[in-house]
């Protein structure tokens, strides 16, 4: 199986590379946030990860796509008291799930 190797946003820190880790007070009394570098990513914000060539091209695909037209997937639920919904926007022509980050950005345009 062929595999290709990509570099994705770190989902842990979000491609920040630095956490918020809590409050702290510096020497002159002011309260700052700290923070330290993502555990998952060691602070570069960036994870490797390997993609089979058909998942890749399907990346691509979805890349290349300009997602006109689009649907929106799943419910609303309501459990506990709770109300939360699993619904996400889906791309009709390459079937990219629109919430989630795809290969498209990470592309940066020359321009
Ligand atoms: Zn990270
Ligand atoms: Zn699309």
């Amino acid at each position: 199986m062929l595999k290709v190797h990509i570099l994705n946003r770190c989902p842990y820190c979000d491609g920040k590379a630095y956490l918020p880790t809590g409050k702290d007070t510096n020497a002159k009394g002011e309260t700052y946030t700290r923070h330290t570098p993502c555990q998952m990513c060691e602070g570069t914000g960036e994870r490797g990860k390997w993609v089979s060539l058909t998942d890749f091209l399907e990346m691509l695909n979805e890349a290349q796509c300009k997602h006109e037209h689009t649907s929106y997937r799943g419910s609303m639920h309501f459990s506990a008291g709770e109300v939360w919904d699993d619904i996400v926007e889906v791309c009709d022509d390459c079937g990219a799930n629109l919430e989630h980050h795809t290969l498209g950005d990470f592309i940066q345009d020359e321009n």
